[in-house]
């Protein structure tokens, strides 16, 4: 569903991507994990289009992401076009990112009755079902204030499902938060993952959890893929050099 193709990405003259060639498979839940600085959240902006790779290209369901082609050559890809395939995905940020001046229920309907143009009682009913999924169909009319930060976390989850995208992107999502609420917001994920039909890529700090979630796990270091497989054999069985002096900060 989502294939990297080549992908590197500056900013001025430092090379965060080198060459990245990375591909999920439609449903696929594959963790990255990596130092910090190591290129991941840029990895996950591209696909929402957050980021433009510097060269290579992204295809998702097929289709290229910041290029078209045009008599075979490929060029920039246009704003509608962006657009379009923007819809595809969902993304989770480490800082939840709510509209403060909107309720609970507001947040969630808000781009279901923007961008897909659905009725207000069709956005209320889709959003407050994907509440009730997160555990929050009690907290409609609360503002983003008066939640926990788990419970911030899991309505910024409920407004990207929303959406009905085809890839889920989890950017740390529970690096802000207070460790007793780290569990809350994993365990909703894991639900979702559960559920099989999507695909995620989820960036991660959290190594029991990738193990868990994860069928494939990536080690990302340099702006590279040192390492990937299943995760045994990237927690138990470690190749490189790198990966295994990483793992060792979580024993
Ligand atoms: P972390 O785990 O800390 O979030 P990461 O692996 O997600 O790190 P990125 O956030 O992708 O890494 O950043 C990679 C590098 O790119 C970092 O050195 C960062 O400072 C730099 N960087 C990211 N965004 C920009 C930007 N908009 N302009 C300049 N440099 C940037």
């Amino acid at each position: 569903i989502v294939k990297y193709t080549n992908v590197t990405k500056k900013y001025g003259d430092l090379e965060v991507l080198s060459g990245v060639n990375l591909e999920i498979k439609p449903g696929e839940k594959v963790a990255m994990i990596g130092p910090s600085g190591s290129g991941k959240t840029t990895l996950g902006r591209m696909l929402m289009t957050l980021e433009e790779p510097t060269s290579g290209t992204i295809e998702l369901d097929g289709e290229l992401l910041w290029h078209t082609r045009v008599k075979g050559r490929l060029v920039r890809a246009n704003e509608a076009h962006l657009h379009r395939m923007r819809m595809n995905v969902g993304m989770v940020f480490q800082h939840f990112n709510l509209f403060p001046h909107m309720t609970v229920l507001r947040n969630v309907t808000e781009a279901p009755r923007k961008v897909l143009g659905l009725s207000k009682e069709e956005a209320e009913e889709r959003a407050v079902s994907m509440l009730r999924k997160v555990g929050l169909d009690e907290k409609l009319i609360v503002y983003p204030a008066q939640l926990s930060g788990g419970q911030k976390q899991r309505v910024a989850i409920a407004r990207a499902l929303v959406m009905r995208p085809k890839v889920m992107v989890f950017d740390e999502v529970t690096s802000a938060l207070d460790p007793e609420l780290v569990g809350e917001v994993l365990e909703v994920i894991r639900e979702i993952a559960d559920e099989g039909e999507m695909a995620m890529l989820l960036i991660t700090h959290e190594m029991d959890f990738a193990r868990d979630v994860a069928d494939r796990v990536i080690f990302g270091a340099d702006g590279t893929i040192v390492e990937e497989g299943p995760p045994e054999a990237i927690f138990d069985d470690p190749q490189s050099e790198r990966l295994q002096m990483f793992l060792k900060r979580f024993r």
